[in-house]
């Protein structure tokens, strides 16, 4: 019956208006507002098979190129840890007579581009499973019940297409899952809840002796968001952290992605990757894109170190702008670069790695400092150093001109997030504290109290260096970029005088 519903539909419907027509009826508002229902059933549902092809291309894609644990890098412990929770799926049977309840849902969290995706499409890959993708946006509708909708159609293409490929599991992958899976405020969004609900649902329905078996693996970067009801036992409750990648890690990553490239045989990668500290797997992947294009440009055939190291600034800082300075404004954005990387070497020694004159991304000038090794713990003093390498630019402008511009609002942005890391950290005077315990008057006193004594200590190092800047500043506006060997010789130089 249910069958021929449409059919039967097409049939009354204008025997109805036909009927309406007869006995003297307006039937003009009737099918106005028929046609006004059906373009909005349609235009939901149409949006909810669309998504569900675009997931179906991406599987066919995990499909045809199938991704393997070796093919991520870093990740050690992350690959370890799911690997571990997978052979529950693996040997269904010895987790059946101990009792075990079955896993049902992984939750990776982490920052953007470390590589949760390719983790979810290599668990599909380590479990023989059909792997299908989404993201939380994509159930977001305006109309109620229409994420939902797209939730059990989602859990029903995954049996399905298991089935029709003779697989015993299926992955789903749902990125973004903060978008649907946050807390529920039961008030304004209520599509949003249906939508949550129905994922609560499906998990519930999952069962240990089913087949398929479904496996949710679901990707956050802000997992504190996300409702209790998700994360406890029997949903979500495995949880594993996908972190930047040290620098080990980060080698590793270089190493995948320069496989399939002619990377110049004198390149040394591991300077690449010490270089790169805080890159994400994306961020590399893209390091490694970009280095080949800059190698195109030059009809370069291999992909030499200066490519890369090109490239790594692009990545970090943007594309290099051509907007045209001034004489007089290259000269204060010299001094003003000049300030932040005398500061560094007196600092940190050894840690410029370049000093550049030309404008990439917002900045008309820039210092790429280059980290001893990764770090994960700071000092106060560390801090501090870094606020002071921070105000070096600005303190270089008063030195010179006796007065600021504006090419230092970064740099104090920078400075007094350093701050609310000393005072959240409770190392500043103000004892062991929550940010909410003080006013904002007492914040901003303690913020200038440690910004004004700060800027006097860098004032005061940088006058003692005044040689440095102006024999540097002729080879820096002529150049445009100063190695940081370059730097580091003119600066022994002087500091030996
Ligand atoms: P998002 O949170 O933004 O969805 P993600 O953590 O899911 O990001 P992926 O989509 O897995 O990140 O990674 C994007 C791309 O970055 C990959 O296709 C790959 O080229 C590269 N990449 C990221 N992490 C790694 C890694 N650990 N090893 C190798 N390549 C990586």
């Amino acid at each position: 019956m249910r069958k021929y519903g449409a059919e039967i539909a097409i049939g009354i419907v204008p025997v109805l208006i036909a009927f309406l027509i007869f006995i003297g009826q307006n039937v003009v508002p009737i099918l106005m507002l028929g046609v006004l229902g059906f373009v909005v059933v349609y235009a939901a549902r149409g949006r909810g098979k669309l998504t569900a092809m675009s997931s179906q291309n991406r599987s066919a894609e995990a499909k045809s190129t199938p991704l393997t644990f070796d093919q991520i890098g870093g990740q050690e412990r992350a690959k370890q840890e799911l690997v571990e929770a997978l052979d529950f799926l693996v040997h269904q049977e010895k987790i059946a007579k101990l009792g075990i309840r079955p896993l049902k849902g992984i939750l990776l969290s982490g920052p953007p581009g470390t590589g949760k995706t390719l983790l979810a499409k290599a668990a599909a890959q380590y479990t023989d499973s059909i792997y299908l993708a989404a993201s939380g946006s994509e159930f977001v509708e305006m109309y109620v019940g229409v994420g939902a909708g797209r939730v059990r159609d989602l859990f029903k293409e995954a049996r399905t297409k298991a089935n029709k490929a003779k697989k015993s599991s299926a992955v789903i992958f749902i990125d973004e899952i903060e978008v649907i899976g946050g807390k529920r405020d039961g008030g304004q969004q209520r599509e949003y809840d249906q939508t949550l609900n129905q994922l609560l649902t499906e998990m519930d329905g999952i069962y240990a002796n089913e087949s398929p078996r479904i496996l949710l693996i679901a990707a956050t970067n802000r997992k504190e968001m996300l409702d209790s009801a998700l994360l406890r036992p029997g949903r979500f409750d495995r949880h594993i952290g996908v972190d930047l990648p040290d620098k080990k890690g980060r080698l590793h990553i270089l190493n995948i992605h320069a496989k399939n490239r002619p990377i110049d045989e004198n390149v040394v990668l591991d300077r690449i990757a010490k270089e790169s500290f805080g890159f994400s797997g994306a961020q590399l992947e893209s390091v490694m894109n970009e280095a080949a294009i800059y190698a195109m440009r030059e009809s370069s055939d291999k992909i030499g170190e200066n490519h890369l190291s090109m490239a790594i600034d692009k990545v970090m800082m943007g594309e290099k702008t051509d907007r045209e300075a001034t004489k007089e404004e290259r000269e204060r954005i010299a001094l003003h670069e000049l300030g932040h990387a005398i500061m560094a070497e007196v600092v940190r020694p050894g840690s410029v790695s370049q000093v550049a004159l030309s404008p990439r991304g917002q900045a008309l000038g820039y210092v790429r400092h280059n980290p001893q090794q990764d770090q994960y713990l700071y000092t106060k003093p560390f801090l501090n150093g870094q606020i002071m390498i921070a105000l070096g630019g600005a303190a270089a402008e008063e030195m010179f001109y006796g007065g600021r511009s504006t090419g230092s609002r970064g740099d104090f942005e920078q400075s007094m997030s350093i701050v609310k890391t000393l005072v959240e950290s409770g190392l500043t005077d103000l004892g062991i504290i929550d940010a909410s315990m003080i006013t904002k008057e007492a914040y901003a006193n303690i913020n200038r109290e440690i910004l004004d004594e700060l800027m006097l200590q860098t004032k005061a190092t940088l006058e003692t260096k005044r040689e440095i800047f102006t024999q540097s500043l002729e080879t820096l506006l002529r150049e445009e970029t100063l190695s940081g060997d370059e730097f580091r010789s003119l600066f022994k130089s002087n500091s030996a005088a």
